[in-house]
């Protein structure tokens, strides 16, 4: 705990951290050491952490990396991270993400970009660590923490452990509570770990998975015991390569990757065969009208009333202008881009042509995979992003849409429920860390962490 508290503390320039929290982390660090020391000492006990601000932290500033929620201190703790620090893990801070978790750069944030601590080869320029979850990546591959938690709407686990070289688990859909996870788009929001390597990550799960009867979307399934199924025995598993994954202009380095990491897998005795997910290529449009529409209504709340900020008022104004101002003044361009067209596509004239219809949409992506599922298919397999680290600000000055299409190879997979992982398997041209995605049945987490454990 302490090695990682003054890794965080000097290394203020990766901007991973949003608030450094080391007089808790010493006194959960103490109990820690007792309760090993009294031989009651689950798998987690001592283990330093970094909490993505999106998780509410009783006492501790969670302000969603917005100024809207400036100041805004938890009464309450969140269901996972109760679970972690029950079971003896050390808070060491709150990790930098994009505002409300809508980004795929980090540069969204209140606090300004995290930076990606690797580099492309004989180069300065700063690279993102992607995001949403972007502190947390940076945070674990630079070892400011042995393990951090991130969420995961359309990719914000998957695609910024991919651009640090770690690995990041969106679990499926109602295995970990999201209570006191402040919302983005309820339907599709999972949390989930992002660690140094499968193991650690099946670790992790275990102890943040299980149902909460505070969250209505939580499952009531038992959670197994993830790290003994890591025996790496993936004998007669039968993998799928979806054809529609094929996009247009892929990066020869990236189809290198996934064809090596489909060897690997038929090396290791598993069986590759070819799917189809047709109705892909809806699946990113369809994720931007929805994760919006969702968004608008989540965000509804912050109102300058119930929390954080109040804009100040000039004499003669009321309530409208004090809603108006507090919302403009705190929210930021993404976040504001969201709420309006999330507000457009559930108007009362447009709801049928954009809301409804992706929601159909939606259904149709998830029986693609349930199809593929019933061929006794027993993990997909993709590349996590369709490139490496990008530059601070070279996307993010582009089109919006530029930054959308990063999320191609996750977005479906929430939109479907199903469990991802992304896990580093090789580097591109300039020696920056490219990962790879195994997409699991629903509730096999297990069994995609075995086959993910092949891929390292
Ligand atoms: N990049 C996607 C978005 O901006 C996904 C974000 C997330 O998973 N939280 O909506």
């Amino acid at each position: 705990t302490q090695s990682c508290l003054d890794a965080a503390a000097g290394a203020d320039a990766l901007n991973a951290y949003c608030a450094h929290t080391p007089d808790i982390a010493i006194e959960q660090a103490k109990a820690a050491d007792a309760r090993i020391g009294a031989g009651d000492a689950p798998d987690m006990c001592g283990i330093p952490l970094g909490i993505k601000d999106l998780f509410c932290t009783k006492g501790v500033k969670s302000q969603a990396a917005s100024n809207i929620l400036d100041g805004f201190k938890p009464e309450y703790e969140s269901t996972i991270t109760t679970k972690l620090w029950d079971s003896g893990a050390v808070m060491l801070g709150k990790l930098n993400m994009d505002e409300f978790a809508m980004g795929s750069s980090n540069e969204t944030s209140a606090y300004g970009p995290a930076i990606n601590p690797w580099r492309r080869e004989g180069s300065d320029t700063k690279l993102t660590p992607g995001g949403s979850s972007g502190g947390s990546a940076a945070a674990v591959a630079a070892d400011l923490c042995l393990a951090a938690t991130g969420t995961d709407t359309g990719g914000s686990i998957r695609q910024p452990a991919a651009f640090v070289g770690i690995t990041g688990v969106k679990p499926t859909y109602g295995r970990c509570s999201r209570w006191g996870v402040i919302a983005f788009a309820s339907s599709l929001d999972q949390a989930g770990p992002m660690t140094k390597d499968v193991r650690d990550a099946a670790i992790m799960l275990e102890t943040m998975a299980g149902y909460d009867a505070k969250d209505s979307t939580s499952a009531n399934l038992p959670v197994p015991n993830f790290e003994s199924m890591l025996t790496g025995d993936i004998k007669g598993k039968k993998i799928g390569i979806p054809n529609e994954y094929r996009i247009d202009g892929m990066p020869a380095e990236i189809e290198k990757l996934w064809a090596d990491g489909a060897d690997m897998l038929r090396d290791a005795g598993a069986e590759i065969v070819d799917v189809s997910l047709p109705h892909t290529k809806y699946a990113l449009p369809a994720y931007y009208v929805l994760a919006p529409a969702e968004a608008s209504s989540n965000l509804a709340r912050y109102d300058g009333v119930r929390y954080g900020k109040r804009a100040t008022l000039q004499s003669g104004e009321g309530i409208n202008e004090m809603y108006e101002r507090t919302r403009a003044e705190g929210f930021g361009d993404e976040v504001k881009r969201r709420v309006m067209i999330g507000a457009y596509v559930l108007s009362a004239g447009f709801y049928d042509a954009y809301y409804r219809r992706a929601q159909r949409v939606r259904t149709l992506i998830k029986k693609d995979f349930d199809d593929v599922y019933a061929t006794g298919v027993d993990a997909i397999l993709t590349p996590a992003t369709p490139s490496a680290a990008f530059g601070i600000g070279e996307m993010k000055n582009e089109d919006p849409i530029k930054m959308y299409l990063n999320d191609v190879f996750t977005v479906t997979v929430n939109m479907a429920g199903l469990p991802g992982v992304s896990v580093p398997t090789g580097t591109d041209a300039n020696g920056l860390p490219l990962g790879l995605q195994l997409i699991g049945r629903p509730w096999e987490e297990g069994d995609m962490l075995n086959i993910a454990y092949r891929l390292e």
